[in-house]
């Protein structure tokens, strides 16, 4: 699979927020967004105002960023979005959060989505006791995610848990038993977005 593994910090910078892409140290004193708030690289001071364009391309890139989804493969979210009923931008953000690899780090056991693609990729996850392997596989309201139990599986999961802490969205139920599990209990929606994206910035672009 196709992936930016260049420096992440950057990214936050460079959309002037932090996107939570580097875990536990997103939250502490060490977070580079909060210690700089000017743009990566040395000719940054020189920029002017931003164009009409360039508000609306830097939405787009921190939402691809936010999720770690390249343009291929954003685009087939929006297409999908567009030929769906309802508001585009909105179910399109709704689409993003149905990811696997986001739902499990929005249950708490990956410290990150990077993690948490990594985790779903080595088969520590199961969707309705069938593992999956596939970090883009969309969740649907029903569907269960379990950690496999196996002793290498749950120990990383619960290490993150008990790490972690994390506040569950509402469109999800954590069951943090012997095996952890997490319950799909709504489509998500755009209110379900831990932050804040102008959603009509990105249709407007795509659109042209
Ligand atoms: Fe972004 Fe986290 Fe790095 Fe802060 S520590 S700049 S939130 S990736």
């Amino acid at each position: 699979m196709a992936r930016n593994t260049g420096p992440v910090c950057r990214m936050c910078r460079r959309e002037g927020t932090k996107l939570f892409l580097k875990g536990s140290r997103c939250d502490t004193q060490q977070c580079a967004a909060e210690r700089r708030e000017t743009p990566p690289g040395s000719q940054s001071f020189r920029r002017g105002k931003m164009t009409d364009y360039g508000i609306h391309l830097r939405e787009k890139q921190k939402v691809k960023r936010y999720y770690g989804v390249l343009e291929g493969q954003f685009r087939k979210y929006y297409n999908m979005a567009d030929r769906a009923k309802g508001n585009t931008g909105e179910v399109l953000m709704g689409l993003l959060e149905r990811r696997l690899d986001n739902v499990v780090h929005r249950l708490g056991f990956g410290h990150s989505r990077a993690q948490a693609r990594q985790i779903i990729s080595h088969g520590h996850i199961t969707v309705n006791d069938r593992r999956v392997d596939v970090a883009s596989y969309l969740v649907r309201p029903g569907d269960v995610v379990r950690v496999k139990n196996r002793p290498k599986s749950l120990e990383k999961v619960k290490n993150n848990l008990a790490e972690l802490g994390r506040e569950v969205p509402d469109f999800l139920t954590l069951v943090d038993g012997a095996v952890p599990e997490g319950h799909i209990v709504r489509m998500p929606e755009i209110d379900d977005v831990s932050i804040p994206v102008q959603a009509q910035l990105i249709v407007e672009l795509c659109s042209k």
